[in-house]
C-alpha cells in the first residue's frame, strides 16, 4: 500500500521493520559500487581481438598511408566510413580523433571561448557572461566542463522525448549570452530519454538571440540499444541545414562503450564550415591522431554491421542487469509509491527519483551499508538537485548478483528514508 495511505501506527510498524532490515543489511558488510557507467570486464573481453591488431605486417590504410607516421588530421577514412552511417552523418563531415569524446567537447568549448566559432561576433570569453542550457537530470561531466570554464548553467526540465521546449525557446530567444545547450539525444544519461524528430527539428529551427548558438549533440549512446528496437540516429546535420541553421550542431561520439573505455576512438561531426573551423584549431594542438588505433578498430569492426553485431553482444550481457534493477525496484518499492524510475531502451543508466528531500539521506544510508551510489544531485548543474530526489543507477559494471544485492539494499534505504521523513 502507498505510504501516504498508511496510518501513523502502520508507518511506525513499517519503520521498525525497515530499520531492522537496514541493520541486517549493514551487518552483511557489503562492498558494492554502482557509481560510474563503466563496461564490465565481460564486455571489454568482447573486443580483446583489438589487443593483437593491426599486427606487425598491417600498417597502411586503404590509400597506402603508413599509419605509424604523423598526419591524417581528420582520421582514417575507412574508420570514418564505418561510423558515418551509424551516426547518420556524411563521411566528409566526420572527424575521427583520439581516445575520448569528452576531450573533443573540452576542446570545442576552449576553441569557442578563446577564438570564437563560425558566426561569433567575438570570442566567447570576451562576452560578459556565457550561458549553457542544461536539460536535467543530465551528465555530470558536461556540467563539470561548464563549471571549469565559468559557463553559467541554466537547468531546463528533460522529458521522455527532449527538454521542455517552451522553456528552451524562451531562454534562447532574448538572451544572447545563451550560447549552447547540452543534448544527449539517444538514451540520455541518466534518464534514457530519446529526442524525437519533432523536438530535434524545433531545437534546430528556433530563433536564438546568439548568432553562434550551438547544440552540443553528444550521441555517446547512439548504438547502445537494450531492446530489439534499434532506434537509428537522426540526420541532425541534414535537418539543421534544412532548418536554415547548418552550423548549429556540434556532434560528438566515441567507441568508449563499444570497444575499450579510454582506449577507443572519439568522433566530431558538424557542417563543412564547422569541421574546417575545428580542424583549423585541432591542427595547432596535434599533428594527427593515433591512426594505429584507428586501423585496429577498422580491422576489428569491419563495417557498420560489425558494430551492430558487437552492440548486440553487449546487450546480451547488460540487458539482464537492467531487467534485474527494474524487477527488484518494482517488487520492493512499487506498492509503496516511494519512488519512480526509468526503464530505458538503451544506454548505461537508470534514473531513480525517491521521495522529495530524501536522496541525500538515501545515498548516505547506502554508503554506510557498503553500497556506493553516485552522489545525490550529481546529475544537476553545480550538484544541486532542487528537489533532492534524483539518484543515478549504473548497473553495467558489477556482476548480476552484485547488482541484485545492491538494489535490494538500496530499496531498503529508499523506504527507510521515506518513512523517516513521513514520521518527521
Ligand atoms: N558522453 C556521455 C553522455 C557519457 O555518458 C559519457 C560517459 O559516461 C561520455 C560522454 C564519455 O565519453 P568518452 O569516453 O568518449 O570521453
Amino acid at each position: 500500500m502507498s505510504l501516504s495511505e498508511l496510518s501513523r501506527d502502520e508507518l511506525v510498524a513499517l519503520h521498525a521493520e525497515q530499520s531492522a532490515a537496514y541493520d541486517a543489511l549493514v551487518a552483511q558488510g557489503l562492498a558494492l559500487d554502482l557509481t560510474r557507467g563503466k563496461p564490465s570486464s565481460a564486455q571489454l573481453d568482447l573486443s580483446n581481438a583489438l589487443l593483437s591488431l593491426p599486427g606487425e605486417d598491417d600498417r597502411t590504410d586503404a590509400a597506402g598511408v603508413d599509419v605509424r607516421n604523423y598526419g591524417g588530421l581528420q582520421g582514417l577514412p575507412e574508420l570514418r566510413e564505418i561510423f558515418a552511417p551509424l551516426l547518420n552523418v556524411p563521411v566528409a563531415q566526420l572527424v575521427a580523433g583520439d581516445n575520448a569524446s569528452l576531450a573533443v567537447m573540452h576542446d570545442s568549448i576552449v576553441f569557442s571561448l578563446l577564438k570564437g566559432t563560425v558566426g561569433s561576433p567575438r570570442p566567447w570569453a570576451q562576452e560578459e557572461t556565457v550561458k549553457f542550457l542544461c536539460p536535467v537530470p543530465g551528465y555530470d561531466r558536461h556540467f563539470a566542463l561548464c563549471e571549469q570554464f565559468g559557463i553559467e548553467m541554466v537547468p531546463v526540465p528533460l522529458g521522455e522525448h527532449g527538454p521542455d521546449l517552451d522553456a528552451v525557446r524562451a531562454l534562447v530567444a532574448d538572451d544572447p549570452a545563451v550560447k549552447g545547450i547540452w543534448v544527449v539525444p539517444t538514451y540520455a544519461n541518466p534518464t534514457g530519454a530519446v529526442y524525437s524528430e519533432d523536438v530535434t527539428r524545433a531545437l534546430l529551427a528556433m530563433p536564438t538571440a546568439a548568432p553562434d548558438f550551438r547544440i552540443f549533440w553528444d550521441n555517446a549512446y547512439a548504438v547502445h540499444h537494450l531492446t530489439d528496437v534499434e532506434t537509428p540516429a537522426l540526420d541532425v546535420l541534414g535537418l539543421a541545414a534544412e532548418a536554415g541553421n547548418p552550423d548549429r550542431v556540434f556532434l560528438f561520439a566515441s567507441t568508449s562503450k563499444i570497444t575499450f573505455a579510454g582506449a577507443g576512438v572519439s568522433f566530431f561531426a558538424s557542417s563543412a564550415a564547422n569541421v574546417a573551423w575545428y580542424l583549423g584549431h585541432l591542427g595547432k594542438r596535434t599533428i594527427g591522431p593515433d591512426k594505429v588505433n584507428h586501423l585496429r578498430h577498422a580491422r576489428f569492426l569491419r563495417d557498420a554491421d560489425g558494430v551492430r553485431a558487437l552492440m548486440r553482444a553487449h546487450r546480451a550481457i547488460i540487458a539482464p542487469k537492467f531487467a534485474l534493477v527494474d524487477q527488484i525496484l518494482s517488487d520492493r518499492l512499487g506498492g509503496h509509491g516511494a519512488a519512480t524510475w526509468t526503464d530505458p531502451d538503451g544506454g548505461y543508466f537508470i534514473s531513480l527519483d525517491v521521495a522529495d528531500g530524501t536522496a541525500t539521506r538515501v545515498v548516505a544510508l547506502a554508503k554506510d551499508a557498503g553500497i556506493a551510489m553516485t552522489g545525490a544531485g550529481a546529475a544537476f548543474p553545480y550538484g544541486r538537485d532542487p528537489r533532492d530526489r534524483n539518484i543515478r543507477i549504473a548497473p553495467t559494471m558489477p556482476s548480476p548478483d552484485a547488482v541484485a544485492q545492491a538494489i535490494e539494499g538500496l530499496a531498503v534505504c529508499v523506504l527507510l528514508a521515506a518513512l523517516e521523513q513521513q514520521l518527521g
